[in-house]
C-alpha cells in the first residue's frame, strides 16, 4: 500500500473517530464486494444494457415480462446469495459505537440491515418485498415463485419489486429524513455511489453547505470529488473500511 493511500486512511479514521454525528450515503458500489454488480462502472450492468431504460417504470408498464427477464430475475438470484461485506459491517460497528447516526442508502439489497444497522433510510425502496400492481398486497421476495414470468399475485395482478424505478417519486418521508440527517451531520461518508442519480446525489451538497466534512470512498472520482468532497479515499469499500477500522483502533488506544 502506498504512503498517500495510507495517509488518506489515517485522515479518514481521525475524522470519523472525532465525529459526533456521522451519516453515510451509500450506493451500489458498497455491495460490489458482496457479489452484486453496480449499474455503472467496470463490470456494471450498464455494459450489457441501459438501466435507465430497463429500470424505468414506463418500460415495466409496457412489458413487465421483459424487465423481469432482463433485470429482476438475475437481481433476485444475486441478492438471495449476497452477504454483508466488511464495509457494511464497519458501518454497523460505527452505529454501535454511537458515531454513525444513520445510513441513507440507494441500494435495495437489505445488506445494511443484515449487517446490523438499525437506522437505514432506503431511499429507493427495497427488493425484499414485491407488491401487486392491482391490489397493492405485499409478498416477501423469497416467497415469490418464478415458474411464470412475470410472477403474479393471488388476485392475478402483476408483481413488481417494492423499489423506486427510474421515473417514479422518492417517498417524501425518506427524502425529508435524508435532508434532515444531511443538514445535521458533521461528517458525511459517501460510499460507492457515482453521485449522478438525483436527488440522492444532492445530500452531500446539503451536508457540505451545512458545514460537514465530506469523505468519499470509491475506486473512482465522481462529480462530487472536485468541489464537495474534502477527502477521497480511493479503493474498494470493503478494503478501505478494513483499513479505517484498524487505524481507528490504533487512534483510540493511543
Ligand atoms: P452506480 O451503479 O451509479 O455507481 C456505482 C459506483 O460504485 C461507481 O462510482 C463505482 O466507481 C463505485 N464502485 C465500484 N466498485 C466499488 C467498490 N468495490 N467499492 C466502492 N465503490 C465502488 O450506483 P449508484 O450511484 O448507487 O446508483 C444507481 C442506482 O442503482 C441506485 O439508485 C441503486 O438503487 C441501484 N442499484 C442498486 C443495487 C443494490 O441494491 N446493490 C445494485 C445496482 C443498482
Ligand atoms: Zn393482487
Amino acid at each position: 500500500m502506498n504512503t498517500d493511500h495510507q495517509q488518506q486512511i489515517q485522515k479518514a479514521a481521525q475524522l470519523i473517530g472525532s465525529a459526533k454525528c456521522a451519516v453515510a450515503l451509500t450506493g451500489s458500489g458498497i455491495s460490489v464486494e458482496s457479489g452484486i454488480p453496480p449499474f455503472r462502472g467496470a463490470g456494471g450492468l450498464w455494459e450489457k444494457m441501459d438501466p435507465m431504460e430497463v429500470a424505468h417504470i414506463d418500460s415495466f408498464r409496457r412489458d413487465p415480462a421483459r424487465v423481469w427477464e432482463l433485470l429482476i430475475r438475475d437481481l433476485k438470484e444475486c441478492l438471495d446469495r449476497a452477504r454483508p461485506n466488511p464495509a457494511h459491517l464497519a458501518l454497523a460497528r460505527l452505529e454501535a459505537m454511537g458515531i454513525l447516526k444513520g445510513v441513507i442508502t440507494q441500494n435495495v439489497d437489505g445488506l445494511h440491515q443484515a449487517a446490523g444497522n438499525r437506522d437505514v433510510i432506503e431511499f429507493h425502496g427495497t427488493f425484499a418485498w414485491q407488491r401487486c400492481m392491482d391490489c397493492q398486497r405485499r409478498l416477501e421476495t423469497h416467497r415469490v415463485e418464478l415458474d411464470q414470468i412475470p410472477p403474479r399475485c393471488e388476485c392475478g395482478g402483476i408483481l413488481r419489486p417494492d423499489c423506486v424505478f427510474f421515473g417514479e417519486m422518492i417517498p417524501p418521508e425518506h427524502l425529508h429524513r435524508s435532508r434532515q440527517l444531511s443538514e445535521r451531520c458533521d461528517v458525511m461518508l459517501v460510499v460507492g455511489t457515482s453521485a449522478v442519480v438525483q436527488p440522492a446525489a444532492f445530500m452531500p451538497v446539503i451536508a457540505k453547505q451545512c458545514g460537514a466534512t465530506v469523505i468519499e470512498i470509491n475506486p473512482e472520482s465522481t462529480p462530487l470529488t472536485a468541489n464537495i468532497s474534502d477527502l477521497l479515499v480511493k479503493g474498494p469499500a470493503g478494503q478501505v473500511f478494513t483499513g479505517i477500522m484498524a487505524a481507528m483502533a490504533d487512534y483510540t488506544v493511543r
